[in-house]
């Protein structure tokens, strides 16, 4: 037996970051799919767990690295826009935020001063803002 698992998964991908993704993405839909009973969402769910199945026995690792790669890349990206948000919330509570009209960096001024000059740290430009 363990020398038939072995001669299966011998030059396989195997499981990565995409597909434990996928995954969740199908344990989710299960669930879902518990409750609505949808023939719809269960070929949704067959597609999925086919499309997982491809990935772990393929034997192209260059191609199921570079689908990983496009993945863990947008995850990234999805995570810095996310802390961002985030930070920006915190910041708008106590600070106004523009983009200088030069150079378009962001940047923050103290709420409540009023009618200010503001000089831009970055290009030097300067302009009145309302804070
Ligand atoms: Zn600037």
């Amino acid at each position: 037996m363990k020398n038939f698992l072995n001669r299966l998964f011998m030059n396989r991908y195997g499981m990565d970051k995409l597909g434990r993704f996928i995954n969740i993405i199908i344990i989710v839909l299960l669930s879902i799919n518990l409750f609505i009973k949808s023939r719809l969402l269960n070929g949704i769910i067959l597609f999925f767990i086919i499309f997982m199945l491809i990935r772990i026995f393929s034997k192209d690792v260059v191609s199921r690295e570079r689908e990983n790669t496009y993945y863990c890349t947008q995850l990234w990206k999805l995570r810095r826009w996310k802390n961002t948000m985030l930070s920006d919330i915190k910041i708008r509570k106590n600070y106004k935020l523009f983009l200088c009209p030069i150079c378009s960096k962001k940047m923050k001024v103290p709420k409540g001063k009023g009618k200010i000059k503001v000089t831009c740290p970055h290009c030097g430009h300067s302009f009145e803002k309302r804070s």
